[in-house]
């Protein structure tokens, strides 16, 4: 997302802008970003702050299957001007900061990307319950039963939680 800034960079400090996002990463993992976004002038540049909504593919960390879940995340970012806007001569910008480019624009697609991706579960499950796949013969055990004996270190230790639990530990 390209926001052009120059406007609201002309105004006092406190002003603000309001924009709605919905647009397509150049990411493998994220189908789409949509959310609000708010803009207010700061005495140095701009606080971008959003609420976003994400759409990632993945595989289910169990099973395998893919995947598509949504993940929701916020962030706050101050973005700095490259230029003065009434002189017009180059400012020093620090690298890692989010930079208002010559042109006035702002853009925010990277920005988005990388903070879905912090938000991303790194274990992802196709559903809570997700049985997972045999690990002798590969079967999905949430479509079907195979011949294996599947005493899992998993269900071990929930047999252990439960009986703790029985037993008043
Ligand atoms: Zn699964
Ligand atoms: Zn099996």
């Amino acid at each position: 997302m390209q926001i052009n800034v120059a406007q609201l960079l002309k105004e006092p400090v406190g002003s603000s802008r309001k924009y709605q996002t919905d647009e397509i990463p150049d990411n493998d993992n994220i189908n789409s970003i949509k959310g609000a976004l708010v803009l207010v002038r700061t005495n140095r540049g701009l606080i971008v702050k959003g609420e976003m909504t994400a759409s990632v593919v993945s595989l289910c960390s169990r099973c395998l299957k893919p995947i598509t879940y949504q993940i929701d995340y916020e962030f706050e970012e101050e973005a700095f001007p490259s230029i003065d806007m009434s002189t017009g001569l180059s400012l020093p910008v620090e690298p890692e900061s989010l930079v208002i480019d010559n042109t006035h624009t702002l853009d925010l697609s990277d920005m988005l990307v990388q903070y879905a991706l912090l938000t991303i579960p790194i274990k992802p499950l196709c559903r809570p319950d997700c049985a997972g796949l045999c690990p002798q013969c590969g079967t999905n055990l949430n479509d079907s039963i195979c011949q294996c004996s599947h005493k899992s270190a998993d269900t071990q230790w929930l047999k252990l939680a439960s009986l703790k639990k029985e037993r008043g530990f």
